[in-house]
């Protein structure tokens, strides 16, 4: 490709990162399913250990097949570097590891994944790091949660399961004033539909298990450095800003400058807590990456049918999708996401709990699962299931009550999905 253009979308989704394999001609990306790498001399491993030279020692710290997947993700978000590693929680554990230290604060929409609100209101207690929570439906919130302990603020672009669209612009003022990055999971959205660092976010963070791989074959996380942030606050970030005690006291931000976050979450959170990413599994989310584009355009446009068709059935009390003409966020989501609302979102059965229990037995096409993003539709009821560890008031709060019912539309004939829901709907 020429200099003088700029490769769009689809073309980065298909070729970003890669190159025809140097030693084998390969088209496809290897899957370099080794744990280490041999060292040219002595030098060579000293200058790889000590991060003065870029290379590979060991799968756990980095991997060819994987950093494949890394700069097509960083490239199609507009981020400087990604890291990518095993599962979206251990994306978001890493990121924190870089951010806090123990008694830190961070803030975090109510409006999360559950396994995330778990996460970060539950297993973190043990690292004394705190979430406060806030309401994306309360801009306000975020501005009133701000502490002098706060080193972070964490949103989703769109809120799973609820499908809530984020006033990121908002949000990221509030992050700005306060000097603290604003992280946002854009797992839902993907880069397609949404990008991120276009309104303000510093750091994005993806479950790469759902619409990245897109087929419901692998665990998968990434996390992308916008290299926007400022890291030098003396004390702020120790990590990035202090000597580095395992690096002869080099300084991260000094050395790194605008992709320093991404190598730290690799340098002292990947490579001191393992969560790697399987050099199969990279391959498996690289492949799903390539059709990404025309995947998000057609699970929106089903997910739009199926919101129409839903709102206009006598069994169905609500729907929340941003897509809907009316519905509370679709002003929102003409913003941010243009192209389509995403494919997941919730509706809400008359019938109330009895009622999402016996639509999600009575469905044949629709999958009945704990995940989002695949190609096929899935369906679930995330009181008796996903949500079921959180409080009555939480199950609420993040848009999972009782009578809620969660679908991931997928890529199927849109009158099939529809059929399935018209068939289990009547037998309610
Ligand atoms: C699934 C999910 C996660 C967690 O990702 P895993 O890959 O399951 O660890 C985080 N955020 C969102 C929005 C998710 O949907």
């Amino acid at each position: 490709m020429s200099d003088s253009r700029e490769p769009g979308f689809s073309t980065l989704a298909v070729h970003a990162g890669a190159q025809p394999d140097p030693s084998t001609g390969a088209r496809a990306t290897p899957i370099y399913q080794t744990t280490s790498f041999v060292f040219d001399d002595v030098e060579h491993a000293a200058s790889l250990f000590g991060l003065q030279a870029f290379g590979n020692i060991y799968t756990r710290i980095g991997n060819p097949t994987c950093a494949v997947l890394e700069e097509r993700i960083a490239a199609l978000e507009g981020g400087t570097a990604a890291l990518a590693v095993a599962s979206g929680h251990a994306a978001e554990h890493l990121i924190f590891h870089t951010l806090l230290s123990p008694g830190d604060e961070f803030i975090a929409a109510r409006q999360l994944y559950g396994g995330s609100v778990n996460q970060f209101g539950e297993a973190y207690k043990k690292f004394d790091w705190n979430v406060v929570w806030a309401d994306i439906d309360d801009i306000s919130s975020f501005e009133n949660a701000v502490s002098d302990r706060t080193k972070a603020i964490f949103v989703e672009s769109l809120a799973n399961p609820g499908g809530g669209v984020t006033d990121m612009e908002a949000i990221a003022a509030i992050a700005k004033k306060a000097g603290v990055p604003l992280i946002v999971d854009n797992t839902m959205a993907t880069p397609y539909l949404c990008k991120p660092f276009e309104h303000g976010a510093d750091i994005v963070v993806h479950s790469a298990t759902k619409f990245i791989g897109g087929q419901g074959n692998s665990i998968g996380g990434v996390i992308v450095d916008g290299g926007t942030f400022d890291w030098s606050e003396p004390g702020k970030y120790p990590s990035l800003s202090e000597p580095c005690a395992s690096y002869q006291g080099m300084v991260l931000y000094e050395t790194f400058g605008n992709f320093a976050f991404a190598i730290a979450c690799r340098v002292l959170g990947l490579r001191d807590l393992g969560p790697a990413l399987s050099p199969f599994n990279a391959f498996l989310l690289l492949n799903g990456v390539e059709t990404m584009p025309l995947r998000m355009q057609r699970h929106s446009d089903n997910a739009q049918e199926v919101a129409e068709y839903l709102a206009g059935h006598d069994k169905v009390d609500w729907v929340s999708y941003a897509g809907l003409k009316g519905d509370k966020y679709n002003a929102l989501a003409q913003k941010y996401c243009p192209k389509g609302a995403g494919a997941v979102f919730t509706f809400g059965l008359k019938g109330g709990f009895d009622a999402g229990v016996a639509l999600v037995s009575n469905v044949e096409m629709f999958s009945h699962l704990a995940n989002i993003g695949d190609t096929r539709s899935l369906i679930i009821h995330p009181a008796s299931t996903t949500h079921r560890q959180l409080t009555d008031e939480q199950k609420v709060s993040a848009g999972a009550g009782p009578e809620v019912v969660r679908l991931s539309v997928g890529i199927e004939d849109a009158a099939d999905i529809i059929a399935d829901l018209e068939q289990a709907l009547a037998k309610l």
